[in-house]
C-alpha cells in the first residue's frame, strides 16, 4: 500500500522537488579524498522509492563517510520505519504470525554478513554486520542469529505491530494457507554506493515475503542473489520472488555481465530476461534488479511495470521509473 501511493507521488519527485535543506547540503559535497585513486563522486541508490533511506545514506557519504556505512545507516531508515509492512519492525508475519527478517552486507573487500529468519531483533542488518565483523562466519540463521544478537548488545523487540497483527488476521480468514506471492506484499530495500574514495558496499534487508511459510528464506540475505559487490566491476541488488533471484544467482550474474562490459541498465535487462526464460509458463511475478557500475553509472529493470529506484548524488535525489518486461 505504501509503495503504491509512492508511485502516485512520483511524478512530483521527479520533478526535482528538493527541500531547501537538503540543496544545502548537497553544496558541502565532500570531494574525494587524497587516496591516489581516481576521484569519483559519491552516489547512494536503492530499490523502489525509499527516498528517505537514500537522504540517510546520502548524509554519511557527504561528510565522507564509507560506502559500507552509507549502506548500513541507509536501509536501517525503513527497518526503523513502523509503517513500512515489508522491512524490518512493523514487517509482515509470516503465516504462523511470527515477524521473521533476513539481511546482508558486503563491503568493498569482498566481507560480507548475513541474518536469516532472525525473530525479536529490530536492525537485522546491524546484526549482519556484526556478523562480518566480529565472527569469523557469512550467516546466521534464526535462534543462533538471534542468541548473537543479544550477545552483541541488541534489544529484544516485538517486530509484530498492532497493524500487521489485524492485517495477517484478516488475511487468515480468507486465505488458503499459502505464501501470498504478487507485487504488493514483497518490497524489500536493497542499496548501493559509492564514497568519496570510489569504493562500493551494498545493503540488502526485507522482511520476506507476507505470510511465507515458517523458516522460508528468499532471496535477500543470501550473497550473490539479494545482493553482490566487487569493487572492481560494481554492485547489485534485487526485490521480488526471492526463490527466482536464488535460482539464477541475480544478482551475482548482473555484477559478472557488467564485468564483460555490459552496462548496469543492459545487465538488469539481461537478469530479469534469464528468469523470464525459466518460467516462461508464468510471468505473474515481479522481480527487480538495480545495479552500479564503478564509473557511479546506474541502471534498474523489473518484470512489472512501476518498479522505481532511487538515487542520490550531488544533484540531490531522483525517482527512476525503469522500464519495465511486462510493458502496462
Ligand atoms: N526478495 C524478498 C524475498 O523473496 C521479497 C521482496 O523483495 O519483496 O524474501
Amino acid at each position: 500500500m505504501k509503495r503504491r501511493k509512492f508511485l502516485r507521488n512520483s511524478s512530483t519527485v521527479a520533478a526535482g522537488m528538493l527541500s531547501a535543506p537538503i540543496l544545502a547540503s548537497c553544496n558541502e559535497t565532500t570531494a574525494a579524498k587524497d587516496t591516489g585513486k581516481t576521484p569519483i563522486l559519491p552516489i547512494a541508490i536503492c530499490t523502489w522509492d525509499f527516498g528517505n533511506a537514500t537522504a540517510k545514506a546520502w548524509k554519511v557519504l557527504e561528510k565522507g563517510g564509507s560506502s559500507l556505512d552509507a549502506v548500513h545507516q541507509g536501509v536501517m531508515v525503513e527497518e526503523n520505519d513502523l509503517n513500512n509492512s515489508t522491512v524490518g519492525n512493523g514487517g509482515r508475519p509470516d503465516r504462523d504470525g511470527n515477524v521473521t527478517l533476513d539481511a546482508c552486507i558486503m563491503d568493498k573487500d569482498g566481507n560480507c554478513g548475513a541474518v536469516l529468519a532472525m525473530q525479536n531483533i529490530a536492525n537485522p542488518i546491524s546484526v549482519a554486520r556484526k556478523v562480518m565483523e566480529e565472527t569469523p562466519h557469512v550467516m546466521l540463521a534464526g535462534k543462533g542469529a538471534e542468541q548473537f544478537a543479544y550477545e552483541q548488545g541488541f534489544e529484544k523487540t516485538d517486530l509484530l505491530t498492532e497493524e500487521s497483527k489485524q492485517a495477517w488476521l484478516e488475511w487468515k480468514k480468507t486465505s488458503q494457507y499459502k505464501p501470498i506471492i504478487n507485487i504488493e506484499n514483497h518490497d524489500t530495500i536493497g542499496m548501493l554506493a559509492i564514497d568519496a574514495d570510489g569504493d562500493i558496499a551494498g545493503a540488502c534487508t526485507t522482511s520476506g515475503m507476507a505470510y511465507k511459510m515458517a523458516g522460508r528464506v528468499g532471496d535477500s540475505p543470501i550473497i550473490g542473489a539479494g545482493l553482490f559487490v566487487d569493487n572492481e566491476v560494481g554492485g547489485a541488488t534485487a526485490t521480488g520472488v526471492g526463490e527466482e533471484v536464488v535460482r539464477t544467482v541475480g544478482s551475482f550474474l548482473i555484477v559478472e555481465l557488467m564485468r564483460q562490459g555490459k552496462s548496469p541498465q543492459e545487465a538488469c535487462e539481461e537478469g530479469v530476461k534469464r528468469i523470464i526464460a525459466k518460467n516462461k509458463d508464468k510471468q505473474d511475478f515481479q522481480i527487480g534488479f538495480i545495479a552500479i557500475n564503478k564509473k557511479g553509472e546506474t541502471g534498474g529493470y523489473c518484470i512489472h511495470p512501476g518498479f522505481t529506484y532511487r538515487t542520490f548524488t550531488k544533484e540531490g535525489h531522483i525517482n527512476n521509473p525503469s522500464d519495465s518486461y511486462l510493458k502496462s
